[in-house]
């Protein structure tokens, strides 16, 4: 095999989708780097590809097919390469994909990834193919494995798997299984040996990270042990859901210190109709008054949420509370998903009724009150000083260096003497779309 002249099998991989999957990326490197195989940067690099797929969107599922189809012509170039599907699509299409692609030389799930060395070792050895891989039922959490994480700044870290939540509309829970939490001490450990390798701040990963919950620690009380390990400079994390988003949590935040003022909350609609077909758990009410406590507790919180828009039996009106919604709250920022029935999910079997057309004006109706909302946001932060952990050099600006503020603001500034990892305070002066401009104070 061209690449294998050490022996060594060589991996590139490939992501779509959430952080969730580039962090199981991450995780898959470290399960693959050692003796018989070499992680690669690029393709050209590589004999083996694994294309880490997402389905929570038929958009997503179609790009990453796309690119499984473009890989498989890759693997037809050269005799011995080797192409294999993991993540959230395998579970979801796995089957069907091996039938109509019979050139792939495995599937493998979310949960199934240490039988990637021994499935590698045989695919390359030519030994058969085998179905798709899912381990099930699972207690899988990786806990004792090390992902193979990117130097940087920022390091990502999953304090749980899978959702134990029903939303109407989402895959998550069918190709991601049952939540398994971490224990608070492998947890608390991974983050000291991340602290030692020179990461500043950590990002707290699960689905619903804040539902959970180990032996009656919940995840307030989890942020406050993280908080309190040496020489970490920040935590936040990702993803909240509303209804699980308690006292002890809002306690937690206010606490401030190392602990960012940096909440995603997806609300995802701002009618009571809508949020109940959804089957999210909370009414529009219910999300306002926790923005108030969050609020009141944490004046400088930046929130940030989710919408789907176009979801069966959405009205006009229905969207006119979404939008009233974000007038009302005014987040700091916020992602918008054009409704896309998944299959398997309770609302797949629902007439979707909005047009594709109508979907579409509401998306960008939607993103263009999020933009109002969020440049007057900005506006009222000119001439505000705020602590900026510099993460590296600004893209286009080769002469500044960009970081973020403790709300997770997008700041530059000149570069000066300043090194990643550095946290400065910095006086902001303008805005520039997503970036606000300053100096150092
Ligand atoms: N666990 C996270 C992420 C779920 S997927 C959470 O609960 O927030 C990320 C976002 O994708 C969701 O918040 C939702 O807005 C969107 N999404 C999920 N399923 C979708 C679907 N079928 N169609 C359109 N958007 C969807
Ligand atoms: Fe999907 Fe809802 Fe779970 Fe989020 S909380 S992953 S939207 S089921």
């Amino acid at each position: 095999m061209k690449h294998s002249t050490s022996g060594r099998l060589s991996v590139h991989i490939r992501t779509y989708g959430c952080q969730m999957n580039k962090y199981d990326s991450e995780l898959v490197s470290g399960i693959l780097t050692g003796s018989d195989f070499h992680i690669a940067e690029t393709r050209d690099e590589a004999d083996v590809l694994l294309i880490n797929t997402c389905g929570v969107r038929e958009h997503a599922e179609n790009r990453a097919l796309a690119d499984i189809d473009r890989m498989l012509s890759w693997k037809k170039q050269h005799s011995g390469r080797i192409v294999g599907m993991i993540g959230c699509l395998s579970v979801l299409i796995g089957e069907e994909l091996l039938k109509n692609r019979p050139d792939i030389d495995f599937v493998i799930g979310p949960d199934a990834y240490r039988q990637l060395p021994e499935l590698l070792r045989n695919a390359a050895n030519g030994e058969g193919k085998t179905g798709v891989l899912i381990a099930d039922p699972t207690n899988e959490t990786y806990g004792d494995l090390l992902p193979k994480r990117e130097p940087g700044v920022r390091a990502w870290l999953a304090v749980s798997r899978g959702c134990d939540n029903a939303c109407s509309y989402c895959m998550v829970p069918l190709a991601r299984g049952r939540v398994r939490n971490r224990p608070v001490d492998e947890i608390v450990n991974e983050t000291k040996t991340l602290v030692a390798e020179g990461y500043a701040e950590v990002i707290l990963l699960g689905q619903n990270a804040n539902a959970y919950n180990y032996n009656g620690i919940g995840f307030g009380e989890l942020l406050r042990r993280i908080a309190r390990v040496p020489g970490l400079q920040r935590v936040r994390f990702l993803t909240s859901h509303p209804r699980d988003l308690d006292d002890d949590l809002i306690d937690a935040l206010s606490t401030g210190g190392n602990i960012c003022p940096d909440l995603h909350l997806p609300v995802q609609s701002g009618s009571d109709r809508i949020l109940k077909a959804m089957n999210r758990g909370y009414t529009r009410a219910h999300y306002l008054k926790l923005v108030e406590k969050l609020r009141y507790s944490v004046p400088e919180i930046a929130l940030s949420t989710d919408f789907i828009v176009g979801f069966p039996g959405e009205t006009e009106e229905d969207f006119h509370d979404t939008l009233s919604l974000v007038e009302e709250i005014g987040f700091a920022s916020g992602f918008v998903f054009r409704y896309s029935p998944r299959p398997g999910t309770a609302a797949f079997d629902w007439t979707d009724d909005v047009g594709d057309q109508v979907k579409t004006v509401r998306l960008m109706e939607l993103n263009e009150a999020l933009e109002n909302t969020r440049s007057s946001l900005f506006t009222t932060l000119v001439g505000e000083k705020m602590e900026v952990l510099i993460e590296g050099t600004a893209r286009k600006h080769p002469e500044q260096v960009t970081g973020r503020s403790r709300q997770g603001y997008i700041v530059s500034m000149p570069a000066g003497n300043l090194r990643a990892g550095e946290e400065v305070r910095v006086l902001i002066r303008e805005i520039s779309g997503f970036t606000l401009l300053g100096n150092v104070v």
